[in-house]
């Protein structure tokens, strides 16, 4: 959990107070998480989802949303995205609430016997249950990989943009070819004072249509286009603010070009990373966390985990696999919620309360 001694509980419930008050936070929107908001909804239980992408879909929505999947029961074939829209579309009876574009960076388990939740945001919950759908890790930028990039993050070097008003009429470097670099290229393109675009390979990832319009404006002078590799930052001595000049970029030729100019802008895509999960005292085995088979609960009781995020003897990263453990992860947080209280078994087709909680008419 958030400090070293985690797996003790905290004397501070009074830390929870104005926390988002829930019986349970699924932490990760991608299919499996998605599922468990449905799992737990016909229980009669309602969840609170963080995610730190802006959108829900885990590594289908951001690594492969146009490729078919073929191994989802009764569904011979199923778009990638269009999984995640259909598992949307299941789970709206339940209106779970999404936070997204927030990581979950502590958890720490109170007397009481809750978790108290916190992201990046800020934004903090009293959780009685969580549930870690968290997959391969949330998503971050890949860097630029440069020595002393890390000390001008977010002032010279950046990876995300909020606004292109901050770029106006500045000079600037953008690295990659996917989607994301050159639509921020054709948006920045007539706003820059000048724009370079950097990268590695004649071939583009992004839309065919975007790179032929970024060829257009190099060709009337708005841009320049330079193939090759960032090799090292142009500063005066350290590496901060004041002292930066600009980026040294390793042409496809060899040479060494340097690029003057006063931001660099790089999209190399996003990749999975553990994080802050790591620290939570949770039983980890090879970056996964280890589980029992029969709630998909952790070693710390009221937390569970689903999906490709945990491991157990047999455990495959599949999709499939995980739909099932978050359909017996939900009736072990019903048990866990209300020690004293059996969950019968019901069936969706006949049962007049999970009729009632999906809004079937009867
Ligand atoms: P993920 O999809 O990884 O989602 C986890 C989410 O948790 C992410 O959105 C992440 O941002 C979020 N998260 C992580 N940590 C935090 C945090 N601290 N705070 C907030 N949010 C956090 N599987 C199949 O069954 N069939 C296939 O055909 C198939 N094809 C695949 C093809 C490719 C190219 C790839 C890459 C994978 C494929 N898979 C396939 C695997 C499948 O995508 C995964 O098994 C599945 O996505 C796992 O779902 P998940 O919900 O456990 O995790």
């Amino acid at each position: 959990m958030s400090a070293p001694s985690s797996t003790s509980p905290s004397p501070g419930a009074a830390a929870a107070e104005g926390a988002i008050q829930t019986d349970v936070v699924i932490i990760g929107a991608g299919p499996c998480g998605l599922f468990q908001i449905f799992e737990l909804g016909l229980l009669g239980i309602h969840a609170h989802v963080v995610d730190s992408l802006k959108h829900p879909g885990g590594q289908c929505s951001e690594l492969y949303p146009d490729k078919p999947i073929y191994d989802i029961p009764a569904l011979p074939m199923c778009g990638a995205q269009e999984l995640i829209d259909r598992l949307l579309q299941q789970a709206k009876p339940f209106n779970a609430q999404f936070h997204l574009g927030e990581e979950v960076t502590e958890l720490q388990a109170l007397e009481d016997g809750a978790f108290l939740l916190r992201t990046s945001l800020g934004t903090r919950f009293h959780a009685r249950a969580v549930v870690i759908a968290a997959g391969l890790g949330s998503f971050q930028p890949r860097r630029l990989g440069v020595e002393g990039a890390e000390a001008l993050e977010g002032r010279r070097i950046h990876y995300k943009i909020k606004s292109a008003a901050d770029f106006a009429a500045q000079r600037l470097v953008i690295f990659g070819g996917g989607d994301s670099a050159l639509d921020w290229t054709l948006e920045l393109a007539g706003k820059a004072r000048s724009l370079t675009l950097v990268h590695r390979r004649p071939e583009f990832r992004a839309a065919p249509a975007s790179v032929a319009k970024m060829r257009d404006l190099v060709s009337g002078g708005s841009m320049r286009y330079v193939e090759g590799v960032a090799h090292s930052l142009m500063t005066e001595g350290d590496a901060h603010d004041a002292s930066f000049r600009g980026v040294r970029v390793k042409r496809t030729d060899g040479r060494i070009e340097e690029l003057e100019c006063d931001h660099v802008l790089t999209f190399f895509g996003l990749h999975p990373k553990l994080g802050p999960i790591a620290e939570w005292g949770l039983k980890i085995d090879k970056r996964a966390i280890v589980v029992d088979t029969e709630k998909f609960q952790t070693n710390i009781p009221g937390v569970f985990a689903v999906g490709d995020i945990n491991t157990y003897p047999g455990k495959k990263k599949l999709i499939l696999s995980g739909f099932h453990e978050a359909a017996l992860a939900a009736f072990g947080i019903a048990a866990h919620l209300n020690p004293t209280k059996k969950v019968p078994l019901q069936y969706t087709t006949t049962s007049p309360i999970m009729h009632k909680r999906l809004g079937v008419p009867d």
